[in-house]
């Protein structure tokens, strides 16, 4: 390992925690100013981007206890910010999806987390990407750990085409680039897959995955 690659690393967790810990404080400011927890915060923002989902899913995403996920979803359902329903597939299974007082909540949530991103004029976007790039590497690498249960970002999916050539990344399902920057981190159409490690952009080679539509 060259020399100070390790420190390297530990100052890259230290900045990944910080930024961690900032986003923790803003997301306990507006759960106190709207009378609910940091994890009804986050029930609500999974609802709002993911749709109804059965409760044992949500434990899971939140990487929660069933019993913790269902005593929040009850206190959020009294508050009228969720509803709760059988599942029409399987009815032992309690679903829970955002009612129109929620989606309201959680678009002002959004609009506060908002304030915290750079002003786009200032931002440097090359150096973002990646970023973005390097940060969702060591998401794939802590998954492949047992760090991380849940991971739909692009590199874990069954739909990336890695970079070849001049070729940039591809979405096999979306048919479109996936330059650094277009890089998803948590996407509704994401299908796990197991594999090597994706190549880094700019890579010459990489593992030949069928484009769809493309001859076997
Ligand atoms: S489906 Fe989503 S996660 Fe998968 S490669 Fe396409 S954009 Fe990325």
């Amino acid at each position: 390992m060259p020399a100070g690659a390790d420190d390297l690393d530990r100052k890259l967790l230290d900045a990944i925690e910080r930024l961690g810990r900032a986003l923790r404080v803003a997301r306990q400011r507006i759960a106190t100013t709207l009378g609910v927890t940091t994890l009804q915060i986050e029930i609500i923002d999974r609802l709002d981007h993911l749709g109804p989902l059965p409760v044992g899913r949500l434990a899971r995403e939140l990487d929660v206890t069933q019993p913790t996920v269902s005593d929040a979803i009850a206190t959020l359902e009294r508050k009228g910010f969720l509803e709760r329903s059988r599942s029409t597939d399987d009815g032992r299974i309690t679903v829970a999806q955002l009612t129109v007082t929620g989606r309201a909540t959680a678009a002002t949530i959004r609009d506060e987390l908002h304030a915290l991103q750079p002003d786009p004029h200032q931002a440097h976007r090359p150096e973002r990407a990646i970023a973005l790039e390097v940060l969702l590497r060591e998401i794939l690498r802590l998954q492949r750990a047992g760090v991380i249960t849940i991971n739909r970002s692009c590199f874990s999916c069954r739909h990336y085409q890695p970079p070849t050539g001049g070729t940039p990344a591809h979405c096999l399902l979306l048919d479109t680039p996936l330059e650094p920057a277009q890089l998803r981190v948590d996407c509704p159409d994401h299908d796990p897959a197991d594999g090597p490690d994706p190549p880094r952009s700019g890579s010459r080679s990489g593992p030949a995955v069928r484009r769809r539509g493309s001859a076997a």
